[in-house]
């Protein structure tokens, strides 16, 4: 199976194969292998290019090889509730039959609607930076378990005002993890970005 030659899990291969995915995108065949080495990673990708299953299905290959803990093991940080939805959806689907919980927080919803997800335990989760800060905040959750960290859409973060959510996140995550930061363009704001959060990556123009 072509999913499974680029190194993912087989046990994901089959849910790949009953929502139809029979061959990787381009920007999946390209990206999957060196997020499954380890490597950060600094990429350029428009949507419709199949990126939020280039990085979803190497975090939940990581999560299903390591021993079961129900603690916060991904973060993936969105510019926007539509966003959120949109991903945690994703995440939800590729997730269905390997048992990780996930959840998304974003402003302008109820907190205690998010509290009471984030307390009964997700180990992937989908946020904007200005609501993680308070929920961190609240103590409802901990980024000390962390292993991934995935930035989508890195340049609208930073059109919606959040880079100094950002910087406060950053100083937060464990030192040892992978980050990932995906955006449209990669112009100076974005290379200040990758220079706080990201360790030695590979810049990937798809
Ligand atoms: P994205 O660029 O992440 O917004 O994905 C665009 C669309 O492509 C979504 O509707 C995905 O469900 C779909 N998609 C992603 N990867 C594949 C694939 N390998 N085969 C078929 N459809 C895919």
């Amino acid at each position: 199976m072509p999913f499974q030659s680029l190194g993912i899990d087989p046990r994901l291969c089959t849910t790949l194969a009953t929502l139809g995915y029979n061959v990787p995108t381009p920007v999946q065949e390209k990206v999957i292998p060196l997020i499954l080495q380890g490597r950060d990673l600094m990429a350029t990708a428009q949507t419709g290019t199949g990126k939020t299953a280039a990085y979803v299905l190497p975090l939940l290959h990581n999560l299903i090889n390591s021993p079961a803990s129900p603690a916060l093991r991904g973060l993936i940080l969105v510019p926007t509730r539509e966003l959120a939805t949109q991903v945690e959806r994703s995440v939800r689907t590729y997730a269905q039959h390997t048992g990780l919980t996930s959840c998304a927080v974003y402003g302008g919803a109820k907190l205690s609607t998010q509290t009471k997800k984030l307390e009964s335990g997700v180990q992937i989760l989908i946020a904007t930076p200005g609501r993680l800060l308070e929920h961190l905040k609240l103590g409802n959750v901990s980024l000390e378990s962390l292993r991934l960290v995935v930035f989508d859409e890195a340049d609208r973060i930073l059109d919606m005002g959040f880079w100094a959510d950002v910087q406060t996140l950053v100083a937060l995550f464990p030192k040892k993890r992978q980050t990932l930061l995906f955006s449209v363009n990669l112009n100076k704001s974005i290379k200040r970005f990758s220079e706080i959060c990201l360790k030695k990556p590979l810049t990937i123009a798809l």
